[in-house]
């Protein structure tokens, strides 16, 4: 079965997409610990990280440190946390978290947005992208 990460790939539920190339897609967290949260994604589904291919990893973590620097010049914030979970989706993903205090890396304080709110965030991201 598709991960809910696949079916946001394949445009079968909606996202606040920011970027996508032939083998990776980012897109904003539903659930952002803050304001310009990301989580970048390999296309090909695999559950763990240590189970991707060597180019995949990489491809991915160049994929997601592109993204960053689009979300660092956008969003005011310290740096970007690069966070790797995965208990909840077993789809690779990267989550991307703006920080300004450690509370905004430890998934506890979470940021209520409104749709038009994801989408002007995601719209200011994306016209970052290089
Ligand atoms: P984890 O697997 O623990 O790294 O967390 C999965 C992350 O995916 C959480 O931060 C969720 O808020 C996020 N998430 C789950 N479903 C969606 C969705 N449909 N769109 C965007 N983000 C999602």
């Amino acid at each position: 079965m598709s991960s809910i990460f696949s079916k946001i790939i394949k445009g079968e539920i909606p996202c606040y997409k920011i970027a996508e190339n032939d083998n990776f897609f980012a897109f904003l967290d539903i659930n952002p610990n803050a304001v310009g949260h990301t989580l970048c994604i390999p296309k090909e589904e695999v559950d763990k990280i240590t189970d991707l291919d060597d180019a995949t990893y990489t491809g991915l973590m160049a994929f997601s440190r592109n993204v960053g620097k689009a979300i660092e010049s956008t969003i005011d914030c310290k740096r970007v946390a690069f966070t790797v979970i995965g208990l909840e989706v077993p789809h690779v993903h990267v989550h991307l978290i703006p920080l300004n205090t450690m509370q905004d890396a430890t998934f506890l304080n979470k940021v209520s947005l409104t749709k038009e709110e994801f989408e002007a965030t995601a719209k200011k991201i994306r016209a970052k992208i290089e």
